[in-house]
């Protein structure tokens, strides 16, 4: 809290154990516990020291057993956070991981309804679809730098995971963009794939700069698209759009 206090951070998020998947309910149930002892000493501590604008979010535990998560929630919720993240284990695959956060929003829904929801550590295009369909609004995720570091763009091609690998060899001679219409500076400056994959093999820092910032561009992209699609009340449509690979 005090790190987060001196950068001066909008937002700063309390002190908490993630607990990783494979523990029991017992360890979760002390884990939550803990947490919410934490959490209550970060709320102290936030306002005696940290500056009064910045805002503070605490985060729900609770693992994949679904009474913790909701005793969690309401926890949290009637703390004295300004807005709420979802945290912890959520599961060994994409159907738990929705379960685990459903029983939170759907929480959220009658205990807090106007405070912002954030979604630790998730970051994959569909996963950001569903969650913002779950009522999640913000997210963070190192998958969109990662995958840049290691040659790898977001391209609209759900079928191969979103992503396509520069460093294979058929991207040599390939006069393709790497995305239509993108306004990052490789697609705007129309860098081909076979280009951007010899800067990969060559091992150029510029490579992972440049897929860095399309990869970022990307998700922005999406996240933008769902954003005014809440506004326009067509969110269901525009989902099902970008899950079938529609990006302008
Ligand atoms: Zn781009």
């Amino acid at each position: 809290m005090e790190v987060q206090a001196a950068l001066g951070t909008d937002l700063a998020v309390v002190f908490d154990e993630c607990t990783p998947f494979h523990v029991d309910r017992e360890y979760t149930a002390r884990s939550t516990e803990r947490t919410h002892r934490w959490l209550e000493r970060c709320l102290t501590w936030h306002e005696q020291h940290a500056p009064n604008w910045q805002l503070v979010y605490g985060i729900v535990q609770g693992g994949v057993y679904e009474d913790l998560r909701t005793e969690a929630t309401e926890h949290v919720a009637s703390s004295r956070v300004d807005a709420i993240a979802i945290g912890g284990s959520l599961g060994e695959n994409k159907d738990q991981m929705n379960e685990v956060v459903g029983w939170t929003t759907a929480r959220l829904d009658r205990v807090a309804p106007q405070k912002p929801r954030h979604l630790l550590g998730i970051g994959e295009i569909d996963d950001l679809v569903r969650g913002v369909e779950q009522g999640i609004d913000t997210f963070d995720c190192a998958m969109p730098t990662r995958l840049g570091r290691h040659g790898m763009a977001l391209v609209p091609e759900p079928a191969k995971r979103w992503r396509v690998d520069l460093s294979q060899a058929k991207w040599k001679t390939s006069d393709e963009p790497l995305c239509d219409g993108c306004p990052c500076p490789a697609c705007a400056h129309g860098f081909t794939r076979g280009y951007l994959r010899y800067l990969v093999h060559a091992n150029e820092l510029l490579a992972m700069r440049l897929l860095t910032q399309h990869n970022l561009a990307f998700v922005s992209r999406v996240m933008q698209r769902l954003r005014q699609a809440i506004i326009d009340g067509r969110l269901p449509d525009e989902a099902a759009a970008i899950r079938g690979g529609i990006l302008p």
